[in-house]
């Protein structure tokens, strides 16, 4: 388990960056990875975690948060409408807005339950076809629209192309959130999330470079 050789190399990056120290939120993303690895993570203190898919998390997290007290969950993976209300009362963060449609649903139930999740809109900065996320050139008007709902946006999240340059996405994904006066910016995985610190990332997503090699299954 190497969770503080991650917080010691967050704490490098954000000196080296000019960057308050604590800035970075570390969210562990805990996908997939047996529950021994899990535990020890919590063992060790952290809170902050993150899942792809509403069924998996919901099968462990209510569960740990019962052994462990409070736990900050964040969504990343893509979430289909019907599982919305229960994402939402679930997680705490929502990265994973990428369309209108979702928009409007988590506007309907954030009426409906009298509360909301804070939320990332997900661009795709590569347009890739099989990637989710709204286009470069389609964020504004979605922010725009997220914003007319009364949607608790606070910033965007990208996942750049495997076999690209990562830093010139994360500078991209800053830029638009620059001109829509959005402070967040969830980017940075277990291999660039240095470069993210350096373009501005304020929540990092580390998966296996905290668990280990994520065990299929
Ligand atoms: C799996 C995943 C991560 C973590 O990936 P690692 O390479 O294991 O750090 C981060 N963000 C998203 C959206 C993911 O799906």
């Amino acid at each position: 388990m190497s969770l503080q050789d991650i917080q010691t190399r967050i704490a490098a990056a954000e000196a080296q960056a000019g960057r308050t120290p604590g800035s970075v939120r570390l969210i562990a993303v805990s996908k997939v990875q047996p529950d021994d690895r899990v535990r020890a993570v919590l063992d060790a203190g952290h809170r902050v975690f993150g899942e792809n898919r509403v069924q998996e998390a919901a099968g462990k997290w209510p569960g740990f948060r019962d052994m462990f007290g409070p736990v900050e969950l964040h969504l990343l993976g893509p979430l289909q409408t019907n599982k919305a209300r229960q994402a939402m009362e679930l997680f705490d963060v929502i990265h994973s807005l990428d369309r209108p449609k979702l928009a409007r649903t988590l506007a309907r139930l954030a009426d409906e339950l009298g509360r909301c999740p804070d939320l990332f809109v997900q661009v795709n900065t590569g347009a890739e076809p099989q990637k989710a996320g709204i286009l470069p050139d389609d964020a504004d008007a979605m922010i725009a629209e997220c914003r007319s709902l009364d949607l608790p946006v606070q910033g965007l999240m990208c996942i750049p192309p495997v076999d690209e340059d990562a830093a010139t996405h994360f500078r991209l994904l800053a830029e638009i959130a620059a001109r829509n006066g959005l402070a967040g910016l969830s980017m940075g995985m277990s291999d660039d999330f240095e470069t993210a610190i350096a373009h501005g990332a304020t929540h990092i997503r580390v998966g296996s470079a905290i668990f280990g090699a994520r065990v299929p299954g």
